[in-house]
């Protein structure tokens, strides 16, 4: 080994005590030279991948790859080694080593402070044998879990929530579609097009991490509790939608809808690995618990929004109802046509959307043109989907023109249900930490 003039780097920890290593000391091992191997790549380092060895045997971790600074000298890469270990939250447990081509180790010759004790250096610590290994042993496993905890929650954050944006992007990109701003056409929306929507949604993207670490970091038994958590964050994201767009309203049933999913999304994957789809609704429909009655229920008239006044009037509860069942357009109409497909193509997502429509009591075509055209779409939406071809899409399509309707409310669940059909064909297994390997400990 680096016989051709390279350096060798090598990482392991200091576990005291045996056995060196275990499930969760292997778990955080690979964590940290994920780190390490990022770390190096980003000071152009670079490790002979193909010729380094990985094992775990009794003398514990253990990974060693011939290396070179392409022009750094050995001691500037030493630095970086120090540096690395200095700023890892858990820097203590770690040792990354330099030995020159001839083998000799470079040391700085820093002492290391004990983790423990924080008071002397480590190696002084472990010469007395100041501290019960046990008990040293089981603090340091209960921070290599607590790590590996939170770069799990960070992992599945990023993930989900890019998930989301994905699920948009797909929507709007969807072309074309009945009434609806597509990438051709403004369908039947004058003050809005594509741009719009691709600004909208980069806006309200940022909010989504955020969304998805609330579900995951609730602690409340209180699921209820939950609904202002997201309508906090909800109306922070519609304050940027309306900014981005010169005060159109874009997005703002599907900030409503998506948020719901994306904290229940943090919620669902802090206990599983997997989506579960029956998990999945029945927090939802808990945190929509009376929605409906406490929110469009007013007797004395006083409603003031579109979703109270179309409620009062024509007693369709729009998306709040949605919300309280469950998703039940999402999940009875919607998926069940992704599902059929392994790769949904754009035929996959008109299906779907028309799955939608012609059952989802539209409140954006009910507000305009009332429940007799509504009813008329839902039947040529009903019609192009049983009997699939373009001319029949395409009347579904000219209806909208004519009429001057945009079946809004849909294009929002079918963003939903292609966002719920990702995360079921999501492959969990990438992920470095899975739950299982947390709780097993
Ligand atoms: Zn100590």
């Amino acid at each position: 080994m680096a016989d051709n003039g390279w350096s060798c780097l090598s990482l392991s920890l200091n576990v005291p005590g045996f056995p060196k290593s275990n499930t969760v000391v292997q778990l955080f091992f690979s964590h940290v030279l994920m780190d390490l191997k990022y770390f190096l790549r980003a000071n152009t380092i670079a490790l002979q991948d193909n010729d380094s060895i990985c094992r775990a045997d009794d003398a514990g971790d253990f990974y060693l790859s011939p290396c070179t600074g392409k022009g750094k000298s050995n001691d500037e890469i030493k630095l970086l080694c120090e540096d690395f270990e200095e700023n890892h939250p858990l820097g203590r447990f770690i040792d990354v080593d330099l030995n020159d081509a001839q083998g000799n180790t470079l040391s700085s010759g820093k002492s290391k402070p004990c983790f423990f004790c924080r008071e002397k250096p480590a190696i002084e610590c472990r010469r007395l044998g100041s501290h019960d290994d046990e008990q040293v042993r089981s603090l340091m496993f209960r921070r290599m879990v607590e790590y590996c905890s939170q770069q799990r929650e960070n992992g599945l954050v990023k993930q989900i929530s890019s998930l989301g944006l994905k699920a948009l992007l797909e929507e709007i990109s969807l072309s074309p579609k009945p009434g609806l701003v597509d990438k051709f056409s403004n369908g039947s929306h004058a003050d809005m097009d594509y741009q719009t929507f691709l600004a909208s949604s980069a806006a309200i993207s940022g909010w989504f991490e955020e969304l998805v670490r609330a579900g995951f970091t609730f602690n409340g038994n209180d699921i209820i509790r939950a609904l202002p958590v997201i309508r906090n964050i909800g109306l922070r994201m519609e304050s940027d939608m309306y900014d981005s767009t010169k005060n159109i309203n874009t997005h703002k049933g599907l900030i409503f809808l998506m948020g719901l999913s994306l904290f229940a999304c943090g919620k669902l994957y802090r206990q599983s690995d997997q989506f579960d789809t029956e998990l999945f609704r029945d927090i939802i429909r808990d945190i929509c618990k009376d929605l409906v009655k406490n929110e469009l229920h007013f007797p004395d008239g006083s409603e003031t929004t579109h979703g109270e006044k179309i409620f009062r009037r024509y007693g369709f509860s729009g998306a709040r109802g949605e919300a309280e069942n469950g998703f039940p357009m999402v999940f009875d109409f919607g998926l069940p046509q992704l599902m059929a497909f392994k790769v949904p193509g754009e035929d996959a997502l008109i299906k779907c959307l028309l799955a939608i429509s012609s059952n989802n009591h539209d409140t954006n075509i009910l507000y305009r043109r009332g429940p007799d055209v509504l009813t008329a779409f839902q039947v040529l939406c009903r019609n192009a989907l049983e009997n699939f071809n373009t001319e029949n899409y395409t009347e579904v399509t000219e209806f909208c023109k004519r009429e001057n309707i945009s079946p809004g409310g849909s294009a929002d669940l079918l963003a939903v249900t292609i966002f719920v059909n990702t995360l079921i064909h999501q492959d969990q297994s990438k992920n470095l930490t899975l739950l299982s390997q947390i709780n097993d400990f």
